[in-house]
């Protein structure tokens, strides 16, 4: 680690909250799928900012129509319209196939509206009594940081200490329709869930389980909201993790990559008899679907509709599965995945995840555990093909350290 790169960390770590520990490396700029240190060192990175990076970094059409926003219009709260909002919420529900769009900023926000939009659609639509709403959740989890988000995760880390939480959710086991359709009242509204599992380690539900969901759904008149915040926009192979099984939730709920990894920028799509119980005044962000992120999010819609880099994803993604698979069982005892991300689960005995990135660091290659013994390798849809050969390489020797 340099002089340098330690003052900055130093200097971060006494002001700033410490809610994050950071690999001992400070970043300066960065293109395509490689980053540049202060120490003047590049690296790959292969965490994809948890798949914000879809596109790399600085892609030369996102830059491009950001600057040109920049300079013109960036923000006029949604008080005012704009003259790419409608541009931009067309764009985004003619890739999800859907009607509508509500455009907020963070993903955490987005999981919040499509809650508050399931709870509204039970009350207003399907005749739940007042403040008696049910919506399951999945064990194992991830979709944000705030009070009602953690309230319903499995993960002591994310929700200790932060309650009381609020009323109205349920868990369920992950990849397990029959589970999922015994825990339904009368008063369900709707099921959230990941099509995979993130945070928990790159979880991918057995064959056919997204699909029984929908029409446990479909026959029990709940919704089902697909929350693609991580898994969608190319990640997986497919322009959505649900297109695996020819899914389509009643709603998606998007983020990371929308913003092209210049900004914040998240949605929740869904077709109108869902959107349209929110009305004036019942739900808002001064920043949501503002002039900048919708230009960038159109510029994003646009890359997605050449198909490219979801091709890019399915052929790189066999390819790096294919090398995955071939890391020896005493070091690697699970590979799991679709696409260009994997979570490869460390055998037992072996050092932990955290330590194998700290070895994949000096040997210029950024990744991040996810959970304790798995790391996760998920690098912009960008990278090449011998880029993803060297960094499985630095894997293979980090492990064998
Ligand atoms: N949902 C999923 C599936 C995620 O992976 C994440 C972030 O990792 C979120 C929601 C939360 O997004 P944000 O950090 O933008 O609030």
């Amino acid at each position: 680690v340099s002089d340098a790169t330690r003052e900055q960390l130093k200097r971060a770590e006494e002001h700033s909250a410490h809610n994050y520990s950071p690999l001992p490396v400070v970043i300066e700029s960065g293109a395509g799928a490689w980053v540049k240190g202060i120490d003047g060192v590049d690296y790959l990175d292969v965490l994809a900012g948890y798949s914000a990076l879809n596109f790399g970094h600085a892609h030369p059409a996102l830059v491009r129509v950001a600057r040109e926003q920049l300079g013109r219009l960036t923000l006029t709260s949604r008080a005012f319209q704009h003259d790419r909002f409608a541009t931009f919420c067309e764009d985004l529900s003619r890739l999800c196939r859907k009607d509508a769009v509500l455009p907020m900023n963070t993903g955490a926000e987005a999981v919040e509206t499509a809650l508050k939009l399931a709870r509204k659609w039970g009350y207003d639509v399907k005749g739940v009594p007042p403040g008696r709403a049910e919506v399951i959740t999945c064990a194992g989890n991830f979709h944000g940081r705030t009070i009602t988000i953690v309230g319903f995760s499995s993960d002591p880390d994310a929700y200790a200490g932060f309650g009381p939480y609020p009323a109205g959710f349920s868990s369920v086991e992950y990849g397990n329709a029959a589970a999922l359709e015994a825990a339904i009242t009368e008063n369900t509204v709707a099921v959230l869930l990941e099509p995979i599992q993130g945070e928990a380690g790159v979880l991918v539900p057995p064959p056919g389980y997204l699909a029984a969901v929908r029409d446990i759904c479909t026959r029990r008149g709940i919704l089902m909201i697909a929350d693609e915040i991580q898994s969608g926009l190319g990640r997986t192979g497919d322009t959505f993790a649900c297109d695996h099984e020819n899914v389509t939730p009643d709603v998606y709920v998007l983020g990371k990559a929308l913003g092209g990894g210049l900004m914040p920028v998240s949605a929740v799509v869904a077709d109108w008899p869902v959107m349209a119980v929110i009305g004036p005044g019942q739900h808002g962000s001064t920043f949501g679907g503002n002039p900048l992120a919708c230009a960038v999010g159109s510029a994003v819609v646009d890359l997605l509709e050449t198909g490219e880099y979801q091709e890019r994803s399915r052929e790189l993604g066999a390819y790096l599965h294919d090398m995955l698979s071939q890391l020896p069982p005493e070091h690697v005892s699970e590979v799991r995945g679709r696409g260009l991300w994997a979570g490869v689960q460390l055998a037992d005995g072996m050092p932990a995840a955290r330590t194998i990135c700290e070895r994949l660091l000096a040997r210029r290659v950024l990744a991040k555990d996810a959970h304790e013994g798995t790391i996760r390798i998920a690098p912009p849809l960008v990278i090449e093909r011998d880029e993803l050969t060297w960094a499985v390489e630095q894997l293979a020797d980090a492990l064998a350290e």
